[in-house]
């Protein structure tokens, strides 16, 4: 008897309640749901297992201006507002996490684009983004192989009107789509001076720009997060930001001084959270599904013996651990959705608000940690197969697991901010 074949699925958990989007921005999530539903999921056994970017599902974002969204409407995006755009975050990761990290790069890349107002050559690119979808790569971490950031980064030496740049950063989810990379390093000023910061945008075909192809991440295959060589890549000094440490840290203690995650700069961030929510989330009802089709123990009756076991979800094991998938999965949200609604809030300080966000990446980050375990327990040999998508789902949370934060540094970053101490949390492009 097939007694409890029912379904917590997303539909039935998934809305907050009072959420603050307006008729188009709900309209738009819901065509990415479906796209991402619909569409993103079937492909995304193909780029898992080929290793390959999803530009189909890249494309079919591009045609509903999605690269765009979070610019503002006064140089031609869409001005979304920050619930709309995690939730298309957690959507397109629903059907796909890589597509759901690659675009979460770019958009993390845009918003710092969209931040620098007297950069020419960064409005020019922010033009091309909300006008015909064109994607950024940041290549801002230690190489997929190495293991040292003494030896990585860029150093970028002048030389007349031209910068000229070399060395090598990895990570660079999207690369195999990006149109500019977003090349950042130092400029030594001599023995005494202190450094100046260049940020340039080179075009991806520009001589002396290597996109290495060489990705080999084991989750979240698809993100093309290769490194990027630069040798001797030269760059007109006026189409760069060259900007002198005196007033970077003018801007930081203007800020609070504390650095890391800011208020008004924490949707590169959230969606990474949100990427964690879609994939916990498409884990999650894949397990209630298999839990309703797995029946019994060994192959055939008879080698059970006298037990006459039934569908897996009628174990009470099963229940228990699904209950803790469920626990995680709703209390994610909650805590994942309140931080967004209240980045339109005064926070007392920057240090209160850290500590928020400390608190929800935790919650987060604790959430894909147990889901991908209590999957794979629930679900047991038959589901852990190359055939069904719960393996991959599992890789691709532990992808976004090792990304970034350490749950265990969140911890003690939040003791420390509840003895008064400072604090501070980094973005998630790490080191
Ligand atoms: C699928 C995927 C896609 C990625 N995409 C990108 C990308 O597009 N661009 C990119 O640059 N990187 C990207 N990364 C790299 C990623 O964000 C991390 O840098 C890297 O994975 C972390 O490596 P690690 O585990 O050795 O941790 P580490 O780099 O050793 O540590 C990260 C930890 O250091 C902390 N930390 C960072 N800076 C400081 C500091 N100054 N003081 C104190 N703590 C600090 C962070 O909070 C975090 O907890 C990606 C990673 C993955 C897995």
């Amino acid at each position: 008897m097939r007694i409890l074949r029912f379904r917590l699925s997303s539909n039935n958990i998934r809305e907050p309640q009072g959420h603050a989007m307006e008729q188009w921005e709900a309209e738009l999530v819901e065509k990415v749901r479906t796209l991402a539903r619909e569409t993103f999921t079937a492909r995304a056994e193909h780029y898992d297992r080929e290793g390959s970017f999803p530009h189909e599902n890249i494309a079919d974002l591009q045609q509903l201006g999605i690269p765009g969204m979070a610019l503002p409407t006064s140089v031609g995006g869409l001005g979304i507002g920050a619930e709309a755009h995690i939730r298309i975050i957690e959507e397109i990761a629903y059907g796909d996490p890589s597509t759901a990290v690659a675009l979460n790069m770019h958009l993390l890349g845009a918003e710092l684009l969209s931040n620098i107002p007297m950069f020419a050559r960064g409005q020019e690119v922010v033009q091309d983004v909300t006008k015909n979808g064109a994607l950024l790569c940041g290549p801002a971490s230690v190489p997929t192989g190495d293991l040292d950031n003494r030896t990585a980064g860029y150093t970028i030496q002048e030389d007349g009107e031209d910068l000229v740049i070399n060395g090598k950063s990895g990570f660079a989810s999207g690369s195999d789509a990006a149109k500019y990379v977003i090349v950042g390093g130092r400029v030594p000023r001599g023995e005494d001076a202190e450094p100046d910061l260049a940020l340039c945008l080179p075009e991806k075909g520009t001589p002396g720009l290597n996109i290495m192809g060489n990705w080999d991440g084991m989750g979240l295959r698809g993100t093309a997060s290769h490194d990027i060589v630069c040798e001797d890549l030269r760059i007109p000094r006026s189409q760069a930001a060259v900007i002198p440490m005196a007033v970077l840290r003018a801007v930081f203690q203007a800020e609070g001084g504390q650095g890391g995650i800011m208020q008004d700069r924490a949707r590169g961030a959230l969606g990474i959270l949100a990427i964690w929510l879609g994939n916990a989330q498409a884990a999650f009802d894949f397990t209630v599904d298999y839990v309703g089709e797995r029946h019994g123990y060994l192959a055939g009756p008879g080698l059970s013996g006298a037990v006459t076991p039934g569908f897996r979800s009628e174990e009470g094991w099963a229940q228990v651990d699904i209950g803790y998938m469920d626990h995680w999965l709703g209390t994610g949200r909650v805590i994942l959705y309140d931080m967004v609604r209240s980045l339109d809030e005064t926070f007392p300080s920057q240090h209160e608000f850290t500590r928020k966000v400390t608190r929800t990446v935790y919650h987060l980050r604790r959430m894909g940690e147990e889901i991908a375990v209590e999957s794979m327990k629930v679900c047991g040999a038959h589901a852990y197969v190359k055939k069904r998508p719960m393996e991959r789902m599992v890789r691709d949370l532990i992808g976004g697991n090792v990304m970034a934060w350490k749950t265990d540094q969140l911890a003690m970053t939040l003791g420390q901010g509840a003895l008064g101490m400072p604090i501070t949390i980094t973005g998630p492009a790490g080191s």
